[in-house]
């Protein structure tokens, strides 16, 4: 069995099964550089079968990094999603195997934060605000 494949025929309905998984960052690579991943991606899944779909309650946890918009410094950001009663077509498996690679993927993608600076707030934003408010702001002056 691949890394984050569940196979569904060993599921049951009505029953919880919990399945422990972690991949590599691989799975985030991407063509644009504003983030990178080297941290493994966990996953605690609990899995069952309703009629015609997979129910996952799921808790996907990893680490991404990015640099502040400030300074440049690299910042790490703590990722953690939970999601829970989420239904997927049992139809979408390849035979007995159903991926969770495309939605732990969308996931992290969707979790990831937009806009970022180093602790919150950079200690040169002071200055940099300073410049801004300047330009931005034709009140002040
Ligand atoms: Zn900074």
């Amino acid at each position: 069995m691949e890394e984050f494949e569940l196979y569904i025929d060993r599921l049951k309905a009505g029953e919880y099964k919990e399945f422990s998984l972690k991949t590599s960052p691989e799975l985030m690579q991407a063509d644009d550089n504003e983030f990178s991943f080297n941290d493994d991606i966990h996953a605690q899944v609990s899995a069952t079968i309703a009629s015609d779909h997979l129910i996952l309650n799921i808790s996907i946890k990893t680490i991404v990094k990015n640099s502040c918009k400030i300074c440049n410094d690299p910042i790490s950001h703590d990722i953690l999603i939970e999601q829970n009663h989420v239904p997927f077509l049992l139809t979408e498996a390849k035979g007995a195997i159903f991926s969770l690679r495309p939605y732990v993927r969308e996931q992290i993608y969707l979790n990831i934060p937009k806009y970022s600076e180093c602790g919150g707030k950079c200690p040169e934003r002071a200055a940099i605000d300073k410049y801004l408010s300047n330009s931005d702001d034709p009140q002040e002056d």
